[in-house]
């Protein structure tokens, strides 16, 4: 049974400001940069799902009741950082904001950044979030083209697990 060791209260589940009728992540009022948005674990488990979040090769836990509603964005405000205990199969997950959010603002981090691939449902669904650099699909690391592979390797906020494929 999973639990949340930190949730920050400035962060509610609302409605998502570019995924029509889904819910999000909203922050509640300015947060900063380097501040965590929640600390949860949870036994780890083989099954990827349209919410897990992957924490090693093959490994994978559910964030919770709150941290499952963080969609995706190619230009995201937070980055995961996951912890794996290999011997007691237990995970930790860190959201953390990398630049500054406002309040109001919709929290997201890039699913490339963690999952390898993702469930076939959600595997090259039109991506939506809207920033500028939008790779206009959904995707694991895996499917990403080499230089958008060398991109995320390039900033440190990609798991240590994501290899360049080709
Ligand atoms: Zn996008």
């Amino acid at each position: 049974m999973g639990c949340y060791i930190i949730k920050n209260q400035k962060v509610a589940i609302g409605d998502s400001l570019f995924l029509k009728g889904e819910k999000a992540l909203i922050a509640q009022d300015n947060i900063a940069k380097h501040t965590i948005i929640f600390l949860y674990e949870d036994t780890a488990t083989d099954q990827r799902t349209r919410t897990s979040i992957q924490v090693a090769v093959d490994k994978h836990i559910e964030p919770g009741d709150f941290g499952a509603f963080a969609n995706h964005s190619c230009e995201p405000n937070t980055q995961i950082i996951a912890n794996y205990d290999e011997e007691r199969n237990v995970a930790q997950i860190l959201m953390l904001s990398i630049k500054p959010i406002r309040k109001g603002e919709e929290i997201t981090f890039d699913y490339a950044t963690t999952e390898t691939t993702v469930t076939s449902g959600l595997l090259n669904k039109a991506c939506l979030c809207g920033s500028k650099n939008c790779r206009g699909k959904i995707t694991g690391f895996n499917e990403l083209s080499a230089p958008h592979q060398m991109e995320l390797l390039a900033n440190e906020s990609t798991a240590n697990y994501l290899q360049l494929t080709e």
